[in-house]
């Protein structure tokens, strides 16, 4: 499959890793549209928000618990986590992930 993200998580791809563990991979956004700008991204391929199923409530709790565990890490004080979900709501990638967003280390956005 000619998945750009399952390409990093393969490691056939190059990215800059901040975390990993068995679920997810956390990168740097190629393009950053905030100072701080990560993709927490399953390592599963699901398409899109639109695909979740019941099965995934788990891998969907996780996805948050790592995004909370990765802003702990770097000290954030506030951020935003944003899906986008479908080319109409700006999904360019058809791998679910979430960005995590802020606008420094120490401040609020
Ligand atoms: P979407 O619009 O699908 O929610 O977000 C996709 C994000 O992935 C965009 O912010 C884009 O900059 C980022 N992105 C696209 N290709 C790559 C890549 O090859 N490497 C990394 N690190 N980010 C990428
Ligand atoms: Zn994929």
């Amino acid at each position: 499959m000619d998945c750009i993200f399952c390409k990093i998580i393969k490691k056939e791809e190059p990215a800059e890793i901040v975390y990993e563990n068995e679920n997810f991979i956390v990168i740097k956004d190629i393009k950053p549209k905030a100072p701080v700008h990560l993709l927490v991204i399953p390592k599963t391929h699901i398409f899109s928000l639109k695909d979740i199923k019941e099965k995934d409530k788990e891998l969907m709790g996780e996805l948050i618990l790592t995004s909370q565990k990765v802003a702990s890490q770097k000290k954030l004080k506030g951020y935003k986590l944003l899906i986008n979900v479908g080319r109409e709501g700006g999904q360019i990638i058809d791998h679910l992930h979430l960005h995590l967003l802020a606008k420094d280390i120490n401040n609020k956005f």
